[in-house]
């Protein structure tokens, strides 16, 4: 089954409201293995949006509309549809009594527009709205399936997961089971992952590899399809072995919505030690980033923000030799803020971050040079990156750079 996705609304057009609903939609989609193939958006105009029904028709065999399906004139999407596909709309009784408890409830007078929002496609599923007055639902012809969703976000979700998915995964059950699993990459771009895996990728059928990029990182999406989920599982452990085998040293973690900073928090958690930061070009941003996740307080001691040299020495005790012989963006004056942090904090771990987020060069050395460095007090890891981001693109993935030395240090503990 291959969908489309309409959005329909002049205040999308205009850029006065972001589409967000094509995204939503896509993304469930997904999740029951129904790939998008293409997303228009189109305006109020019945014109232009029959158009846009028909091209889609011509192409995909599940088209998903969203928008206009309100009281008011410029809401149309069900009228135009029941001319496309040739069927009439009639009052659904269920949702007519909910509207006018509605407004009997709030003693507001009801309009005879507001009986538009019950209208339904005769003979055809219909969808309920779990957070608004207007019913969505669902039209099947020989070749396509139709469904109709309310606009506004809150209730577009709501039908989703209540009415549409549990519709769509009774159409999608013959097609057997579907498990996907999401494998997490840092360090390594999408093309040089992508080359990497090249033959893998074509060669896979099931399961499927879906990449997908990230800020600051790649995502593969597995998909799995089996009689049941225990041979979806074993059919993704065999795919995923082949895959590490090849990106070991770049994986991350599995999870949808995990993150770099999510499993490196988890880990410092349970390791029980203590953090502090130097930090120049990150200015906060690293420990920042750390207490932006709850429960912060257990392991973040605390930060220097030492971005000029008199900072450095004079709070950091960083020497005058350092300073002067290797300037202060080297591995040399990282390790010494990473270290000294360590030991004025209290701390049982250090880390530093010291670099040229641009956009002028520095001691004659390039924009996008960066030291990171983490010490324990036995042992100090320095590492040096060439980004090549703008200002802000280069200090918040130094951030993640410091995140993922963190991470690999927890593990080897
Ligand atoms: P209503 O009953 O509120 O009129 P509706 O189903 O007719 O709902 P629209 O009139 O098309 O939907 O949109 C209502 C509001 O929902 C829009 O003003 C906008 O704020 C939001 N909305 C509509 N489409 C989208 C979209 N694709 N992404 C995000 N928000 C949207
Ligand atoms: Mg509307």
């Amino acid at each position: 089954m291959k969908a489309e996705i309409i959005t329909v609304g002049t205040e999308l057009l205009m850029g006065q409201v972001i589409n967000t609903n094509s995204a939503t939609i896509a993304r469930e989609l997904a999740k029951l293995s129904i790939p998008t193939y293409y997303q228009q958006t189109v305006g109020d105009n019945p014109e232009r949006m029959f158009e846009s029904i028909q091209l889609a028709s011509s192409r995909s065999d599940l088209i998903i509309l969203s928008g206009g399906l309100g009281p008011t004139t410029d809401d149309i999407t069900k009228q135009v549809l029941a001319k496309f596909v040739q069927r009439e709309l009639v009052e659904d009784e269920e949702a007519m009594d909910k509207i006018i408890r509605f407004h009997q409830q709030s003693h507001r007078p009801m309009s005879p527009n507001n009986r538009l929002q019950a209208l339904a496609f005769e003979g055809e599923t219909v969808f309920k709205n779990h957070n608004g007055l207007a019913i969505g639902g669902a039209v099947e012809t020989d070749s396509t399936i139709f469904i109709v969703l309310p606009g506004p976000p809150s209730e577009l979700k709501m039908m989703l997961e209540k009415e549409a998915i549990p519709y769509l995964k009774e159409k999608v059950s013959n097609e057997g089971t579907f498990v996907s699993r999401y494998l997490r990459f840092f360090g390594i771009g999408e093309s040089r992952l992508v080359t990497d895996l090249e033959q893998l990728i074509e060669e896979q059928t099931n399961p499927t590899i879906a990449p997908y990029a990230g800020m600051y990182e790649v995502v593969l999406r597995l998909t799995a399809n089996g009689d049941t989920k225990e041979e979806c599982e074993q059919l993704l452990d065999e795919l995923e072995e082949k895959i590490l085998s090849v990106e070991r040293e770049y994986f991350y973690g599995h999870g949808e919505y995990e993150t770099l900073l999510s499993i490196t928090s988890e880990l410092l958690k349970n390791s029980g030690l203590s953090i502090a930061s130097a930090e120049s070009l990150t200015g906060g941003l690293f420990s920042s980033t750390l207490i932006s996740v709850e429960g912060s307080s257990q392991y973040v001691l605390g930060s220097c923000v030492a971005y000029q040299e008199s900072i450095k020495k004079n709070q950091l005790q960083v020497s005058q030799e350092i300073l002067e012989k290797y300037g202060m963006v080297s591995a040399e004056c990282a390790e010494a803020m990473a270290e000294n942090v360590r030991t004025i904090f209290g701390s049982d771990l250090g880390i530093s971050f010291t670099g040229i987020a641009g956009p002028s060069p520095m001691e004659g050395k390039e924009v996008g040079t960066v030291f990171v460095s983490l010490a324990d007090g036995v042992e100090t890891k320095t590492i040096e990156l060439h980004l090549a981001r703008n200002r802000n693109g280069n200090r918040e993935y130094t951030v993640q750079y410091g995140l993922n030395e963190l991470r690999k240090y927890l593990l080897k503990k």
